[in-house]
């Protein structure tokens, strides 16, 4: 082996050994870092952020009446038509829903039907549990949907929960802030 061949090789040698060295410092970096895998949902859950598109909700106005006039424009606009509408007039000739149901089975969360209301009447908020062994139970009603969560002011992180068989499956949370879990991850 020539001298040349000989210095070549010993750098090559140099380099394998940094890159070694590279994934060691990565490895045990992690090691020694707060784990990234969340204890959902017995310990912990994701609270969404504000532009997360969660169950659907219908807003009410400033005197608690519905705000949806029946337009049916988030039925017609719907892609998986999973929205039925069903106006009537009150007394006062105003129009409201007598019928408002949306299937959450088949609605993929495009948010179409919010970005086309008129009436800032329904939206997508920040519930996401709301699994059921039965597609029945996953079409939602006028009168649930005035109760669903609203969008989340803030969100983003983890924070410490608790599960509740008794409630359906839910998680019971007591925080509203909880720590950067996407920082931890990209180590930012
Ligand atoms: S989010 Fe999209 S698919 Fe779901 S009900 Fe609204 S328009 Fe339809
Ligand atoms: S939710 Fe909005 S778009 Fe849908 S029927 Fe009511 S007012 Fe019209």
């Amino acid at each position: 082996m020539s001298h040349a061949q000989h210095r070549l090789g010993t750098w090559i040698g140099w380099g394998f050994f940094a890159d070694l060295a590279s994934a060691l410092a990565l490895t045990f970096g992690y090691m020694f870092s707060r784990p990234v895998t969340m204890q959902y949902p017995d310990q912990e859950k994701w609270l969404p952020y504000p532009r997360y598109r969660g169950h659907h909700y219908l807003n009410r106005d400033e005197t608690g009446e519905i705000k949806c006039v029946a337009c049916e424009l988030c039925a017609k606009i719907c892609p998986c038509d999973c929205i039925e509408v069903v106006p009537y007039e009150d007394e006062n000739g105003k129009r409201h829903p007598i019928k408002f149901e949306i299937d959450t089975a088949r609605c993929l969360f495009c948010g179409l039907c919010e970005d086309a209301c008129p009436a800032d009447a329904i939206a997508l908020g920040q519930q996401y549990e709301f699994s059921s062994f039965s597609s029945g139970d996953l079409v939602i009603g006028r009168d649930d949907l005035l109760t669903k969560p609203h969008k989340a002011v803030t969100g983003g992180g983890v924070v410490a929960a608790r599960l509740n068989t008794k409630k359906d499956v839910l998680v019971e949370t007591k925080e509203t802030q909880g720590y950067n879990w996407w920082r931890n991850i990209r180590r930012t």
